[in-house]
């Protein structure tokens, strides 16, 4: 493997000293920038055939046995998300129902299984990316989270849409084949609604015109991704993925969506004036549960996405009995995460329950979900992770009320009153 100083590359005939790495084979040479070309080559002609890639994956009877049943993938989804059992139940079975669509044999029956993207409404920091994420890790297949309002209609300064695949086939190794059955998650989708009824001289792109490129990607088509992804590097070699087996989920808080679907059932949310007398009285949060393609649509969804997301499912926001599940239920919850941290240096770490209650009432003040939670805890324990690899004798730490209460006041977090912050003019 050596760099032999007067040897020269069996491929391109370049001499040693130009090539930045020259590999010896028994009986020859070849330098780096080969040895990348050919990657490429492997990369396009060997997995990016694209259109035939499922034709591998196991189908018929013996490959269903093999899945994972729906009460299975909820059991799974239950030791790492609180809460949330009707998205749950949903998505188990649509990503049951799409794997069995994988496993359909080629049949020349007239039926057949549609993809069924999945669209989830619900609050920042209820478990939208978690659900995506949790669910990638059960199911074992490449998984990657693009967010919708970096992505601009081609042309546009911004990424293109084929740029969340570039990422997909990153997480698969840029195995083409793992990639074409991975999931993606798509973040704010809520984000490219369509900004204003009217058409307008001015084009929507990153708007209306990003929904157009989805589209693209969530029918299923072959799509041609940059392997490096961006604009930048405009010599690189397209990979060719077929989109068909791609689950695509997407999420988005929605914000203000509770009112649309209130007008759509002729009922009044609490809070909102101006209904007709016999209209009933629903909490915001009841209101999300009705969700559907309509509201989704009067936010402004073009009714040809909405049509690629059969599935829509909510999320409910997370009350202060959730919120305690969060800190220590899951597998890997907060608290065992911070608990294992001090572990290593052989303390053990305990949070009383009124600390525990603390924090979960921060959260609550902050409206940030379980996201808050995080930073809490961060800003409680930061002075401690601060001094305990330092510490001879300390060997139980108990984290109580008091404690919790002065160090987060004295954080940063802590300083800044979210509901009566006052900024001078
Ligand atoms: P979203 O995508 O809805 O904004 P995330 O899924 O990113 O929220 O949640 C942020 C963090 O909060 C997660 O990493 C997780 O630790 C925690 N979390 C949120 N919801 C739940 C839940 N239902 N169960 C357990 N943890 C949760």
């Amino acid at each position: 493997m050596a760099k032999t100083k007067d040897s020269f590359c069996d491929f391109c005939g370049r001499p040693a000293k130009e090539a930045q790495i020259m590999i010896s084979g028994i009986s020859g040479h070849i330098c780096n920038s080969c040895v990348e070309q050919a990657v490429e080559i492997v990369q396009r002609d060997g997995h990016g055939k694209g259109s035939d890639q499922t034709a591998s994956y196991p189908k018929g009877k013996e490959a269903l046995k093999k899945l994972l049943k729906p009460l299975e993938i909820k059991a799974h989804l239950d030791q790492y998300v609180v809460g949330q059992e009707r998205a749950k139940r949903i998505l188990s079975v649509a990503v049951y129902n799409h794997f069995k669509r994988l496993a359909q044999p080629p049949t020349k029956d007239a039926t057949q299984i549609e993809k069924s993207n999945i669209m989830m409404v619900g609050h920042t920091g209820t478990g939208k990316t978690l659900l995506a994420r949790t669910l990638a890790k059960i199911l074992n297949v490449p998984f990657c989270i693009a967010d919708a309002t970096v992505i601009t209609e081609a042309g546009y300064v911004g990424e293109d849409v084929e740029t969340i695949l570039t990422r997909l086939l990153q997480a698969a190794n840029y195995d083409v084949q793992a990639a074409e059955r991975g999931i993606v998650y798509i973040d704010e989708i809520d984000k490219i609604a369509r900004k204003s009824d009217n058409p307008s001289i001015t084009r929507d792109v990153s708007g209306e015109g990003v929904q157009q490129a989805l589209l693209k990607l969530l029918e299923g088509s072959i799509v041609n991704v940059p392997p490096q992804g961006g604009r930048k590097h405009p010599e690189q070699k397209m990979i060719a993925v077929n989109t068909e087996n791609i689950l695509f989920i997407c999420g988005g808080a929605f914000e203000g969506i509770e009112r649309r679907i209130a007008q759509r059932v002729n009922v009044r949310p609490l809070g909102f004036a101006g209904q007709t007398e016999q209209a009933h009285d629903y909490s915001k949060e009841s209101l999300l549960s009705f969700v559907s393609a309509q509201d989704l649509r009067s936010f402004g969804l073009i009714p040809e996405l909405l049509g690629r997301l059969p599935v829509v499912t909510h999320l409910e926001s997370l009350d202060a009995s959730a919120l305690r599940n969060i800190l220590t239920e899951p597998k890997n919850a907060i608290v065992k995460q911070y608990a294992k941290l001090f572990e290593m240096e052989d303390i053990t770490l305990t949070f009383a329950d009124e600390a525990l209650e603390f924090i979960v009432s921060k959260a609550l003040e902050f409206e940030l979900g379980a996201r808050g939670l995080r930073s809490i805890c961060e800003s409680i324990l930061l002075d401690l992770m601060f001094e305990a690899p330092s510490m001879q004798e300390t060997k139980n730490i108990i984290i109580d009320k008091n404690f919790a209460e002065a160090h987060f006041n004295a954080s940063v977090m802590g300083k800044g009153q979210p509901k009566s912050v006052k900024i001078a003019s």
